[in-house]
């Protein structure tokens, strides 16, 4: 079997993986960060854990950046943007995290490093090797323009709302307390929504099904962890805004 054929059998089944991800994360939030507890197994520092976890969607993606055949300007314009992202959640995310020696399971590591390993070679693969060559007018094109666009807004929210976090317990001390301004006027989660919009950009700039599969991937984490955080926030925190919705302002 080709290795064309191969990818896109797991194309498909990576789509079908997410779809079953999405409906178990309604039900049972991922077991890290307030919606931690018992019976995940061994657990490791969780500095270290996201460093592990999140650096194979920057190595595997630069080593097939350099086997591929395609170096051009929109080759490396898409490897920027991977890397500014990569390089903010693998390094200066976790270096700057607060919060004490709080601990992540080893489960959880494994699964993101498995997600990353593979959604890399999806993207990576495609970008440099399988899919098809784009023109060169592609910088300007209106479906680069928008996407890139949507990508660097949502990055740029996506830090903001990360540092509005990290700020609380700079400000309050250790533990949970409400956030505020911003897209936090509106929404519980604007770090996911952001996330959610940036891998939405990349999907409308690569125009690629791999690109897809990754925002919709997105979705599948961070839908559910979104609202599980919310009702988290309401039975916990007493004057907690009653207006504030999960994730999509005014809708959800
Ligand atoms: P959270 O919003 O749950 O937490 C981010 C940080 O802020 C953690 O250190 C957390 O502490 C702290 N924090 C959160 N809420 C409060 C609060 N109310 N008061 C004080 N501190 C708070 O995000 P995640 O840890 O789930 O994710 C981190 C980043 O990774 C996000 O930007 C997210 O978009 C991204 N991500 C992307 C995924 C994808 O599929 N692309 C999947 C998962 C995450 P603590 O850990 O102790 O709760």
């Amino acid at each position: 079997m080709t290795e064309a054929r191969l990818y896109d059998l797991l194309l498909y089944a990576w789509c079908a993986l997410g779809l079953v991800t999405f409906v178990v994360l309604l039900f049972v939030p991922a077991p890290y960060g307030r919606h931690a507890r018992q019976g995940w197994g061994p657990t490791v520092p969780r500095t270290a854990g996201w460093i592990a976890m999140e650096s194979p969607a920057l190595i595997v993606f630069s080593v097939l950046f350099c086997l591929g055949a395609r170096r051009g300007p929109i080759a490396i314009v898409f490897c920027a943007m991977w890397s500014v992202h990569y390089v903010n959640r693998t390094l200066v995310f976790p270096l700057l995290l607060r919060g004490g020696q709080r601990t992540t399971p080893l489960a959880i590591v494994g699964f993101a490093v498995l997600f990353n390993v593979v959604n890399g070679y999806l993207q990576a693969r495609y970008l440099f090797a399988l899919g098809p060559v784009y023109p060169s007018s592609w910088l300007t094109d209106p479906r680069m323009l928008l996407g890139g666009g949507l990508f660097f807004f949502g990055l740029t929210a996506n830090v903001r709302a990360d540092r509005r976090l990290r700020a609380l317990r700079a400000r309050h001390g250790d533990g949970y307390h409400i956030p505020r301004g911003g897209l936090f006027r509106w929404i519980s989660c604007p770090n996911y929504f952001a996330e959610i919009v940036e891998w939405s950009g990349w999907a409308i700039a690569t125009w690629s099904a791999p690109g897809a599969a990754f925002a919709l991937w997105t979705a599948a984490n961070l839908v559910p962890r979104a609202l599980a955080h919310h009702r988290w926030y309401v039975e916990h925190l007493a004057d907690y805004p009653a207006e504030r919705k999960a994730i999509i302002p005014f809708v959800l």
